[in-house]
């Protein structure tokens, strides 16, 4: 896995041999899975330990500690302030991380898991969230790790960290081949392969919101152009939708008011909703054709709009999706909603330090 040999490091020499030699891992063996029983840890234990959950996105910051079945105490939360200084939001998450050592439950945390915005680098425990100027490579893992009282920190990216939460309690659980999106401002992702969350040499494995899908389409945040994110974010969706003549009833031009027009039949709003679940489908296909998924978990803002996405991402994944290992990919939506990369965060710690 990918935290091995960083410089700032939560231990990966504490956990590296222990995980290593353990084949198949926590996620495949776990008694979440619905697999046979097996050793139940201390996190997964009723009552046992707990692992303390940061995840920070442009908006918020919100942490809480999570147990083994996912359930949250202590939960906070602060606006993040996105222009800020590095300094001033950073400020914002010693607040929240403040809060959770004042907890009562505080002394059974064994480990952290911080959540992020990409992109990441679970290397050196750095984050340089598009959102978020003042950051470039910031010392997010390790500068939290302090204020934890050198806990066992894990830095996972949010697309990621949402896969690692659904993988454990959601819509892909007892999966061994899956695909997880969020779709929502952006678009990011996560895998699960032979029944392991992977995340990637620095974390950021999965990002299928980055993957071309319209070689003659715009340029993209990232450098790159015509990315699904182009095609597929409710931003993209509502701007592309007013480009070509939809207009909303009332204030509101969010994605979420295309998609009500789009249920009501409006035909620049369906098609608006078609064209994201198409880039959609390009990017389920061409995964399951690579590693042979066999679910497709899409959850966000954006999946609020139900049928009105799924239909066309599964009408599409049948003309893309056409050699016979990889058709058939059940696209469901996720189960957790919006605490899924909160408690994802946790969850992907415990993958990581074999808790
Ligand atoms: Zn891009």
């Amino acid at each position: 896995m990918s935290t091995g040999s960083g410089s700032w490091t939560h231990g990966s020499a504490l956990v590296g041999e222990e995980r290593d030699g353990r084949p198949g891992g926590v996620a495949a063996g776990d008694a979440t899975t619905g697999g046979a029983p097996v050793e139940r840890s201390e996190w997964t234990a009723a009552g046992g330990d707990l692992v303390a959950a940061v995840d920070f996105g442009g908006t918020k910051i919100a942490g809480a500690l999570v147990d083994g079945s996912g359930q949250v105490y202590a939960r906070c939360r602060r606006p993040t302030p996105a222009r800020a200084d590095a300094e001033t939001i950073m400020a914002s998450v010693a607040e929240v991380v403040a809060e959770l050592t004042a907890a009562p439950q505080w002394s059974r945390v064994r480990a952290v898991g911080v959540g992020s915005a990409g992109p990441i680098d679970a290397v050196h425990g750095t984050v340089s969230p598009v959102n978020v100027p003042a950051w470039r490579g910031f010392p997010l893992a390790p500068r939290i790790a302090e204020l934890a009282g050198g806990l066992p920190t894990v830095l996972t990216g949010d697309g990621v960290a949402m896969t690692a939460a659904e993988h454990r309690w959601g819509a892909a659980r007892g999966e061994d081949d899956a695909l997880c999106f969020v779709v929502s401002t952006g678009v990011g992702g996560g895998l699960v392969l032979g029944g392991r969350l992977l995340p990637g040499r620095t974390g950021n494995a999965g990002h299928l919101g980055h993957i071309t899908v319209d070689f003659d389409g715009e340029p993209c945040v990232c450098g790159g152009t015509g990315c699904v994110e182009q095609l597929a974010s409710g931003t993209s969706i509502a701007r592309w939708a007013r480009e070509n003549g939809w207009r909303p009833a009332g204030e509101d031009a969010s994605a979420a008011a295309v998609a009500q027009d789009a249920r009501r039949g409006e035909p620049v709003a369906l098609a608006a909703f078609d064209r994201a679940g198409r880039a959609l489908a390009g990017a389920i296909a061409a995964t399951a054709t690579l590693v042979e998924i066999r679910v497709a978990v899409i959850g966000g803002g954006v999946a609020a709009a139900g049928e009105v996405l799924f239909e066309p991402v599964r009408r599409h994944l049948d003309d893309y999706a056409t050699l016979s290992f990889a058709r058939g990919v059940n696209v469901v939506p996720a189960t957790l909603g919006g605490d899924a990369g909160l408690i994802g965060a946790a969850a992907a710690a415990a993958v990581e330090l074999s808790l």
